[in-house]
C-alpha cells in the first residue's frame, strides 16, 4: 500500500483513501426478515397460473420448521403445456427467433439490472426458503447470479461458426444454431445461482427452456420469472415449474420435444435423467456429486491451509457438490492440523441464517438432515475419531453440529460417499504418488484441491487429478468465465464459460456449389 501511495499524487492518494475508509464504515446491507411472497403459481408463457391437478405443496423454512407459502405443483399435464409455449416461442419467425442477437444481450443485461435493484429482497428470500447466511446469499449467491447473467448477455453475438475451405468448387461454412426447446432440472443448495447458470447460456444462444426447479427452495427461482417478464423477454421463452422429481422433472427429462436436458444434482437422479433422455436422444449435460480430494503438504502455509479447507468443507452448511470433504493431510503436521481443524470447527457460529454473527444456519430440509446424522452415526461405529461436533443442534430447526473427524480410513463410509453436510473428514499420508492414488481412487471427479508452496508439487499433483477442476491454494473461487464439471460420476459437459455455450448449440454445416465458368 505505501508504494501505491508513493506513485499517486497527494490529492488522488487523499481521494482513495476516503474511498478506502467510506467503503470499511459503510453499513452492511441488513436482511428482511420477513419478506412477502409475491409469486407461488407456476410461470408459463409470462403469466402466473395454478397446476392442472389444482394441486399445491408446502415449502418450509428450515430455520424454524414452518411453513412458508403453498407453491403450485406441477406435474406431466403442466410439463406439456410450458413445452408448448416454449416450442410456439421458438417457432422461426417468432418475437425470439427474429430479435437480433445483440437484443438478446440487452435483455441479459436488463434482467442483470433488476436483479443488483431487488438484491437484498432476492437473498433475504433465498435465505428464507434455503436457510443459508444471508451474508452469503447476498456476498456470494446473488453476486455470482448477476455477474453470470452480465458475463453472458456479452457471449450473445460472439457465438460464430467458420467458413471452412472444404475440397471441391464449394463454399462451406457453419451456423452455430440453438439446440430448441430445453429442459433444465436444478437443485436447492445454490437456487438462485444454479437458475443462472442454465439460463444464461440456453438464452445466449437463443433457446427456449422449461425449467423445474427444486421443491425445496421454489421461490426466488419465481420471482426471478417475474423479472425475465420484467426485462422485456417475449412470453414462452422462459417457463418455470415448481414440482417434485419423480413427476414433474421426470415429464421433462422424458419429454419427446424437448431437445436436451440439462440437470443438476444427485449421481442417482442423474443416472436416471440419462436413460430418460435415451428415447429421443436429448442432448443430456448433468453435473453431479463429488467427493472431492483437498491434499494438505507439511511445506504449505500451515493457519491458511486449516482455514481454507475449513471453508472448503464448511461453506453453505457442506452442501456444496465440490466440497473438499476428502482432507489428506500430510504425517509431520498431521496431529497439529487434526487440532487446530477441531478447534476451528468448534468456533464456527451456529443459528439464525438472518443473524450476521453466524457462519452457519440449518441443513436444507429434515431428509438432508437425518442423512447427515446417519453418516456420523457410520463415522462413530466405523472407528473414526470425533473430534468435533457429532449431533443435531437444539430440536428446533434442521441444525446439525461442525464435525471432524480424524484417523479417517479409505475404506469407511464417510470417506468414500458424498455427505453434503458439516462433517469434515481428516485422512493422513506420507508419499505423493500414495496421496495422488488414494486422491484419485473414489468415482467421482468434480474438484481437487493442494496446498503447497512448491511449484514443482502444485504442478505435479494438479495434473494427476482427474477432477474438472483443481484449485492450488485456494478453494471454491467461481467464476462466471471458468469452465465448470466433472470427470467420471461427477457428470458430462462443462457449465460456465465460452464451454457452457457449446450445450446449447447445433453445428450446421452449410455447402453451397459456386460455378466455375459464367453461364
Ligand atoms: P436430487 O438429485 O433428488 O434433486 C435434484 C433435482 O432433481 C431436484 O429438482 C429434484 O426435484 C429433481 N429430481 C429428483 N428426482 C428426479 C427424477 N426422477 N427425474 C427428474 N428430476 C428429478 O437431490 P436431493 O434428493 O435433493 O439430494 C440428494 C443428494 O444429492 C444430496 O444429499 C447430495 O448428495 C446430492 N446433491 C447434489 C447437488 C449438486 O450440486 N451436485 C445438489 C443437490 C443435491
Ligand atoms: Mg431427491
Amino acid at each position: 500500500m505505501f508504494a501505491v501511495k508513493r506513485m499517486l499524487r497527494p490529492s488522488r492518494a487523499a481521494a482513495l483513501a476516503r474511498i478506502w475508509r467510506s467503503a470499511s464504515t459503510a453499513a452492511a446491507p441488513q436482511p428482511i426478515v420477513t419478506p412477502d411472497i409475491h409469486f407461488n403459481k407456476l410461470f408459463i408463457n409470462n403469466e402466473w397460473v395454478d397446476a392442472q391437478s389444482g394441486k399445491t405443496f408446502p415449502t418450509i423454512n428450515p430455520a424454524t420448521e414452518d411453513v412458508i407459502t403453498d407453491v403450485a405443483e406441477a406435474d406431466k399435464a403442466d410439463v406439456d403445456i410450458a413445452y408448448n409455449a416454449a416450442n410456439e416461442a421458438f417457432r422461426l419467425g417468432s418475437p425470439w427467433r427474429t430479435m437480433d442477437a445483440s437484443e438478446r444481450g440487452r435483455l441479459l443485461n436488463k434482467l442483470a439490472d433488476l436483479i443488483e435493484r431487488d438484491q437484498v429482497y432476492l437473498a433475504s428470500l433465498e435465505t428464507l426458503d434455503n436457510g443459508k447466511p444471508f451474508n452469503v446469499a447476498l456476498g456470494a449467491d446473488v453476486a455470482l447470479t448477476i455477474k453470470c447473467y452480465r458475463y453472458y448477455a456479452g457471449w450473445t453475438d460472439k457465438i460464430e461458426g467458420k467458413t471452412i475451405p472444404i475440397d471441391g468448387n464449394f463454399f462451406a461454412y457453419t451456423r452455430h444454431e440453438p439446440v430448441g426447446v430445453c429442459g433444465q432440472i436444478i437443485p436447492w443448495n445454490f437456487p438462485l445461482l444454479m437458475q443462472a447458470w442454465k439460463l444464461g447460456p440456453a438464452l445466449a444462444a437463443g433457446c427456449t427452456v422449461v425449467m423445474k426447479v427444486a421443491e425445496q427452495t421454489p421461490l426466488t427461482a419465481l420471482y426471478i420469472s417475474n423479472l425475465i417478464k420484467e426485462a422485456g423477454f417475449p412470453p414462452g421463452v422462459v417457463n418455470v415449474l415448481p414440482g417434485y422429481g419423480p413427476t414433474a422433472g421426470a415429464a421433462v427429462a422424458s419429454h419427446p420435444g424437448i431437445e436436451k436436458v440439462a440437470f443438476t444434482g444427485s449421481t442417482e437422479v442423474g443416472k436416471i435423467i440419462q436413460s430418460a433422455a435415451a428415447d429421443n436422444i436429448k442432448k443430456v449435460t448433468l453435473e453431479l456429486g463429488g467427493k472431492s480430494p483437498n491434499i494438505v503438504m507439511a511445506d504449505c502455509d500451515f493457519d491458511y491451509a486449516v482455514e481454507q479447507s475449513h471453508f472448503a468443507l464448511f461453506f453453505n452448511m457442506g452442501q456444496c457438490c465440490c466440497a473438499g470433504s476428502r482432507t489428506f493431510v500430510e504425517d509431520s503436521i498431521y496431529d497439529d492440523f487434526l487440532e487446530k481443524a477441531a478447534a476451528r470447527a468448534k468456533a464456527r457460529t451456529v443459528g439464525s441464517p438472518f443473524d450476521a454473527s453466524n457462519e452457519q444456519g440449518p441443513q436444507v430440509d429434515k431428509e438432508q438432515m437425518d442423512k447427515i446424522l446417519g453418516y456420523i452415526d457410520s463415522g462413530k461405529s466405523e472407528g473414526a475419531k470425533l473430534v468435533s461436533g457429532g449431533a443435531r443442534m437444539g430440536d428446533k430447526g434442521f441444525y446439525v453440529e461442525p464435525t471432524v473427524f480424524g484417523d479417517v480410513t479409505d475404506n469407511m463410509k464417510i470417506a468414500k460417499e458424498e455427505i453434503f453436510g458439516p462433517v469434515q473428514q481428516i485422512m493422513r499420508f506420507s508419499q505423493i504418488d500414495e496421496v495422488i492414488e488414494r486422491a484419485n481412487n473414489n468415482m467421482y471427479g468434480l474438484a481437487a484441491s493442494v496446498f503447497t508452496k512448491d511449484i514443482d508439487k502444485a504442478l505435479y499433483i494438479s495434473n494427476s487429478m482427474r477432477a474438472g477442476t483443481v484449485y492450488v491454494n485456494c478453494y471454491d473461487i467461481f467464476a462466471a468465465q471458468a469452465p465448470f464439471g466433472g470427470y467420471k460420476a461427477s457428470g458430462s459437459g462443462r457449465e460456465l464459460g465460452e464451454y457452457a455455450i457449446d450445450n446449447y448449440t447445433e453445428v450446421k454445416s452449410v455447402i453451397i456449389k459456386i460455378p466455375q465458368k459464367n453461364t
